[in-house]
């Protein structure tokens, strides 16, 4: 792990990845139940979660990863993505191992799927990964690469040092948690990119380990909570390529709001999903006229080069008012979040808020 230089103090926090977990609830018979995501473990004393980092020990569920930080990295927002907040910049990003899915296709399984006790990771609190934010000029903090629902404590802690710093904080996200514990995000989130990895539940139940009710669930309640939303969307072959597939992905998203980016991206055989080829630059191109064609207004492909296919274009002029090559920012002409053109407003993080 590459960790960035500090002018922190060391802080408090360094708890020894034996945090008390949040959103537990005890059962009889020295049971407890995680009500952190939509799995709801119950588990007897010594037993750990779906997502390996949850740990019943003395009666009590341990939030095992609560400051083992495995991952810290400057990544470009792009790279997230999230195209439509504070284009360019630098963004702190963060993980522990962990994840509460068990994707096939996963592209960070040695961390999200890492299976071991006591799980690996440097101790590091809320507090130093902010300040070090503040230290390499980040506008943004992201809790990013395995799953943040898992590590939630530390995400939490380190969001809301971020809003006292007039840092954004920022989910690269699943999507799948529960109600309670979304809605406690969504009050101190500012901008997530959720994946939406199938329309189809059976989908989710055997490729992934998961169910999509409660990812949709989270799209509609951080949308509409005020949290600025992103989605993506893994196109691979064969699983959920099909145009009415993405059809529906697509009219889901315009139906909440039809200035919610969706990045449609390519697959690339990984993990334990290698029986097929990489996505066709075509089939993404047919993703963006669907998504087009159901009213959204800013889709993007993605993990392949698609000449100006990362462009933001004004939709009521058409101008480019933002230009991407890869995850580097080109030119940003937005006025104000508006269009230079026509003045048209354009939906996004642009600017800090005021005060
Ligand atoms: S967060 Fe982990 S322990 Fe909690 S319900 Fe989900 S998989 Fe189970």
């Amino acid at each position: 792990m590459k960790i960035l230089p500090s002018t922190a103090a060391p802080g408090e926090g360094k708890i020894g990845g034996m945090k008390t977990a949040s959103f537990q609830k005890p059962l009889g018979g020295g049971k407890v139940q995680c009500l952190l995501c939509p799995h709801g473990c119950v588990l007897a004393e010594g037993g750990t979660g779906r997502c390996r980092v949850r740990k019943v020990l003395g009666g009590t569920l341990r939030a095992l990863a609560a400051d083992k930080v495995v991952a810290l990295h400057l990544d470009p927002v792009e790279k997230k993505p999230l195209y439509h907040v504070f284009p360019g910049a630098p963004v702190l990003s963060f993980a522990t191992v962990g994840c509460n899915l068990s994707c096939r296709f996963c592209q960070n399984a040695s961390i999200s799927q890492f299976r071991g006790d006591p799980p690996p990771g440097d101790p590091l609190s809320a507090e130093e990964i902010v300040e070090r934010a503040h230290t390499n000029r980040c506008p943004a903090v992201a809790a990013t690469y395995t799953e943040p629902t898992v590590f939630f404590e530390l995400a939490r802690e380190v969001g809301l040092a971020a809003r006292a710093r007039g840092i954004l904080n920022l989910w690269v996200t699943n999507g799948f948690i529960s109600t309670q514990a979304g809605a406690d995000l969504a009050g101190w989130l500012d901008g997530a990119n959720v994946d939406l990895k199938s329309m189809r539940d059976e989908t989710y139940r055997e490729y992934c380990g998961g169910r999509l009710a409660p990812v949709l669930e989270t799209i509609e309640g951080l949308h509409r909570r005020g949290v600025w939303v992103e989605v993506t969307t893994l196109v691979i072959p064969g699983m959920n390529d099909s145009p009415e597939e993405l059809r529906e992905a697509a009219r889901f998203l315009a139906s909440l709001s039809p200035d919610i980016p969706w990045h449609v991206t390519a697959f690339h055989p990984d993990f334990r999903m290698l029986d097929r080829g990489p996505t066709p630059a075509g089939k993404l191109i047919e993703a963006v006229e669907i998504g087009r064609e159901e009213g959204l207004r800013f889709v993007y492909p993605g993990n392949v080069r698609i000449r100006g296919g990362g462009d933001t274009l004004c939709p009521s002029c058409g101008d480019v008012v933002i230009r991407r090559s890869g995850f580097a920012l080109e030119a940003n002409r937005l006025r104000g979040g508006a269009c230079p053109g026509c003045g048209t407003k354009i939906a996004g993080i642009w600017e800090m808020a005021a005060g």
